[in-house]
């Protein structure tokens, strides 16, 4: 069944202190039914957050190497995420994107070694504003995800999460319309389709991500092809947060 999902993005924000009080306050958020909560908090807070005060919440890492151990200064391995308890990883995020230059080619080494050690990718995906204003952010879209993430097997596929993050809206407040963002996953999924078949396509989980918050999410979620969010901003406010995952905001969704 196609799962509806709450992802909060952290980034490199917060202090330890802080990171633990909203963890906690995360963590005893009503959550509506059927809505898998995912935390992606600095790495090196996680084992101190899981340890600290055990929950059900789910916790993901922002980063991580596709090699497993060896001489990368500063890295950290994909199987040394794992041992710490997290169970998924955000990849091709736009500011890895742009400010590490994490191209294509290392994006789906990423993804494979991440479901090698049992980690869910957590692909993201999303087009410029200047491919936007060109109209071939669907071309762009697709281009991505056949680079680093259709060379998957369908069983492979099917753990994967896809994360439209259009970069004009990643923080800027200026948040994809109801229709721009359905246009874009009703896309991703007909790909699926095509690909791998319906069933996968019909059961695959498609976030929005981009200035998502508690004014817009309703909408958001509502759409067809929209299975969730991946928050930036908004996830760092408890109060915020509290709201993208409440029942009342996922009533009208599919
Ligand atoms: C993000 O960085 O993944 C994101 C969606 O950020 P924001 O919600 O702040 O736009």
């Amino acid at each position: 069944m196609r799962k509806k999902i709450v992802a909060g993005n952290w980034k490199m924000n917060l202090s330890s202190i802080e990171a633990m009080e909203l963890y906690v306050g995360c963590a005893e958020l009503p959550v509506a039914a059927g809505v898998d909560v995912i935390l992606f908090p600095p790495v090196l807070y996680i084992d101190r957050l899981i340890t600290g005060f055990p929950s059900t919440i789910k916790m993901g890492v922002q980063n991580a190497f596709h090699v497993a151990y060896g001489a990368f200064t500063g890295e950290i391995s994909m199987q040394q995420v794992r041992e710490i308890g997290a169970c998924a990883v955000l990849i091709g995020h736009s500011e890895r994107r742009l400010y590490f230059h994490e191209d294509a080619a290392l994006l789906k080494l990423k993804v494979d070694a991440a479901l090698m050690n049992k980690l869910q990718p957590f692909f993201c995906c999303g087009e410029s504003l200047e491919v936007r204003k060109a109209n071939d952010h669907t071309t762009f879209v697709r281009r991505q995800l056949e680079e680093s993430l259709f060379h998957l097997s369908a069983d492979e596929f099917a753990k994967t999460v896809i994360a439209y993050e259009p970069i004009w809206a990643i923080g800027t407040g200026m948040t994809a319309s109801v229709e721009q963002a359905e246009e874009m996953h009703a896309a991703i999924r007909s790909w699926i389709s095509e690909i791998y078949g319906e069933e996968i396509a019909t059961n695959y989980s498609i976030l929005y991500g981009g200035s998502c918050n508690p004014s817009n999410a309703s909408a958001l979620f509502a759409c067809p092809n929209v299975d969730g969010g991946l928050i930036g901003g908004a996830a760092l406010k408890l109060s915020d947060f509290e709201i993208l995952v409440a029942e009342k905001t996922w009533i009208t969704s599919n």
